[in-house]
């Protein structure tokens, strides 16, 4: 199991999992009991601050102020929303959160009441280099810690209590970076998203998105990690995606698809793949006959993402009927498919597309 301690900079309470946290009071003679009150204040009643906790027995509110006191040891992680904008039908709302740093990074809540889906960031920009994407065309800043993750998911919890909504329901791991590129955090993030006496997400509720970095998806598979795993695959061959997705070059399309299969039998899970539609290029019937062929035999359920026209890229966006005929292809091999929404377009719905955005603007 991961360990926070590994982390170079272990900055926030809300970077430790529960038994990290019972290991850390431990370590200063507290006993670990106390965890759960403190544990109920970050993620239950999603406090701001400690102070003044009466349900906090002495030795615990004492180890608060050693621990936030001294040299801000174990202060909150308190990203504060630099933008807040809502879609015009009212279904996405946006956050570009600024980090202690002044990195900023997006977090997005989608979905009807009730049922509302956060999408998070894993890291400041990314090293991937998606030619289509506004987070690629941003190169790499820094890895999340699982503070900062978990933070993105307590600021959408927050904001949907305060309009009165119910909790989340679904977590995404597909805003800005590439979660399996920052596995430990990620996973340590997830773990305390999904402990059960505080945010309590469920695992079968969560997706980590990956553009198919190899050893991560077979690491998910050895661990067991009880988590949806989408795949971003948009070609079919690795000349085309080696031109959409700089990166796959380390990942051949040959070695990825075994690592899918490995995933499959150890995880009995379904595998979703990401296909962003490109007209012309992507969205070409060929490529849905080489996906097909590609996919024999796996239990897999392909969601298409008409392309979000990003600035600096001048790919086009799928025609309806490209579209449909995409999936009528898929369909007849026997391969259930989404067709997605362009959901949010109006608040910069793509990923990495409000910061670049937001920056672009300041410099005019
Ligand atoms: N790095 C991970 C997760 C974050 S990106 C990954 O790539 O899977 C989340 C999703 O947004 C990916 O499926 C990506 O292909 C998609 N995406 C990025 N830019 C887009 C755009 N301009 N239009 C449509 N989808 C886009
Ligand atoms: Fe990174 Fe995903 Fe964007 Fe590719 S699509 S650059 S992997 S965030």
């Amino acid at each position: 199991m991961s360990n926070p301690t590994e982390f170079p900079t272990l900055s926030s309470l809300h970077d430790l999992t529960l038994s990290a946290l019972e290991r850390k009071l431990l370590a200063s003679g507290v006993r670990p009991v106390h965890a759960r009150a403190l544990w109920r204040a970050l993620y239950r009643e999603m406090a701001t601050h400690l102070d003044d906790r009466p349900d906090f027995l002495p030795p615990l509110r004492h180890w608060v102020e050693e621990a936030t006191v001294e040299n801000g040891r174990f202060p909150l992680e308190e990203p504060e929303a630099v933008a807040d904008l809502k879609s015009s039908d009212g279904q996405t709302r946006k956050f570009l959160l600024r980090l202690r740093d002044g990195q900023t990074v997006e977090t997005v809540i989608m979905g009807y009441p009730g049922r509302s889906t956060a999408c998070v960031s894993t890291q400041a920009g990314c090293a991937m280099g998606c030619v289509f994407c506004a987070t690629g065309k941003m190169g790499f800043t820094r890895h999340l810690r699982p503070g900062e993750i978990v933070a993105q998911v307590l600021h959408c919890q927050r904001a949907l209590k305060a309009e009165g909504q119910a909790g989340l329901r679904n977590l995404v791991l597909m805003g800005m970076g590439e979660p399996l590129h920052n596995y430990d955090a990620v996973m340590t993030a997830l773990e305390i998203a999904t402990e059960r006496g505080g945010l309590n997400v469920a695992p079968s509720h969560i997706s980590v998105s990956t553009v198919g970095v190899i050893p991560g998806i077979l690491r998910m598979a050895r661990e067991n990690r009880p988590y949806h795993l989408a795949l971003s695959l948009h070609a079919a061959t690795d000349a085309e995606r080696m031109t959409l997705i700089p990166a796959s070059r380390r990942w051949p399309l040959n070695e990825l698809i075994a690592a899918c299969r490995t995933y499959g039998a150890a995880t009995g899970r379904r595998i979703f793949i990401g296909w962003t539609l490109i007209a012309g290029t992507t969205d070409a019937p060929a490529q849905a006959e080489r996906l097909a062929e590609l996919l024999k035999g796996i239990d897999a359920h392909i969601n298409l993402i008409p392309l979000n026209p990003t600035e600096g890229y001048e790919g086009e966006t799928t025609s309806d009927d490209a579209a449909q005929r995409f999936k009528a292809i898929l369909q007849a091999a026997g391969f259930p498919s989404t067709l997605r929404q362009r959901r949010g377009i109006d608040v910069a719905a793509g990923c990495g597309q409000l910061r670049g955005e937001m920056i672009s603007s300041s410099r005019a």
